[in-house]
């Protein structure tokens, strides 16, 4: 039996004439000032909408563009993807950072082909039963590749309500349920503008009111920000540390992988032990990684990425 997803109601906090103007302030902007990146453009498959929106998490537009184009130039569709071995998914992720992503969008082909034909689902139940798909991603296909009209929530659309809309200067720690009923109480009532509005107040909230230098002058809802209407009160709240990168785990996982990606087949220990000289933390990078299913340990002592084969030519795992 499939479980209908419910959205959230709208919060008394937001009048219904005040909600239409900010969604259309918004989306009239979004009309003049909306950058033209592939995966928004019109008739683009879901497919390359969930690939854009797993490589978004965490990484800067810049840095996934290309990344995006290789994915799709080499998987078009799911099933193209989900007949690769996994460590291919790992290689050709690059330097996107947090890699495990690419296993479970990997994984997630799988399941599109296995569950559902080769085609990304359009229900929102379906969507956030896919391996590595949670509440934002699911939202945002649902919308982006369908029209849905679901609210979608990022760090950016958080900032820009926390901001216009709740007059705080900081959203605080997420809250998927808090954060869907704010953003659910501005949709418009139309599924293809409230599918729109949510790319345009993400877009407001990556191009004007940005974390650190927010740019009011140029800002369409400037006259009706609460956070500036109230003198741009001080947020007192909690906040999340900006995560440290050189010399932690995560460098040194990357530094390893770097090492997988470039070689055609398995790599030996010594080729590993190179790329960091603390033998502990290479040692604890090296065990995460196999152990997140990112690289696989060989019989004979080499390493591998998941799905290759070994030194011995045995096939490790794969469905091609
Ligand atoms: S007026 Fe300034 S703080 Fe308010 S939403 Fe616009 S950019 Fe953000």
């Amino acid at each position: 039996m499939i479980r209908i997803a419910r959205e959230p109601r709208r919060t008394a906090r937001a009048t219904l004439p005040g909600v239409r103007r900010f969604a259309d302030t918004v989306l009239d902007w979004y009309g003049t000032a909306a950058r033209d990146l592939p995966w928004r453009r019109p008739g683009v498959p879901a497919w390359a909408v969930l690939v854009s929106e797993i490589m978004l998490q965490q990484t800067p537009v810049a840095r996934v563009l290309p990344a995006y184009e290789a994915w799709l130039a080499r998987w078009p569709t799911p099933a193209d993807c989900a007949a690769a071995p996994s460590g291919e998914a790992v290689r050709m992720w690059g330097k996107l950072g947090y890699p495990r992503r690419a296993l479970r969008l990997h994984e997630a082909a799988q399941a599109i082909v296995d569950r559902h034909g080769g085609v990304v689902p359009a229900e929102l139940d379906e969507l956030l039963a896919l391996p590595g798909v949670g509440a934002y991603t699911a939202r945002a296909v649902a919308a982006f590749a369908y029209g849905r009209r679901h609210p979608v929530v990022d760090t950016n659309v958080r900032r820009v309500v926390a901001r216009a809309v709740l007059g705080q200067g900081d959203p605080g720690p997420p809250s998927t349920a808090r954060d869907l009923s704010a953003v659910a109480a501005l949709l418009p009532a139309d599924a293809a503008r409230a599918a729109r509005f949510g790319v345009a107040s993400m877009e407001l909230g990556a191009l004007v009111c940005t974390a650190r230098t927010p740019r009011c002058a140029d800002c369409p809802v400037l006259a009706s920000c609460a956070w500036r209407a109230a003198g741009c009160p001080r947020y007192e709240g909690p906040t999340r540390r900006p995560q440290r990168f050189a010399g932690t785990d995560r460098q040194v996982r990357g530094l390893l992988l770097d090492v997988l990606r470039a070689a055609d087949g398995p790599v030996s220990a010594a080729a590993l032990d190179a790329v960091w000289s603390l033998d502990a933390q290479r040692a604890r990078a090296l065990d995460g990684l196999v152990a997140d299913g990112l690289v696989d340990p060989l019989p004979d002592g080499t390493f591998a990425l998941p799905g290759h084969q070994s030194s011995t030519g045995v096939p490790i795992s794969s469905r091609e």
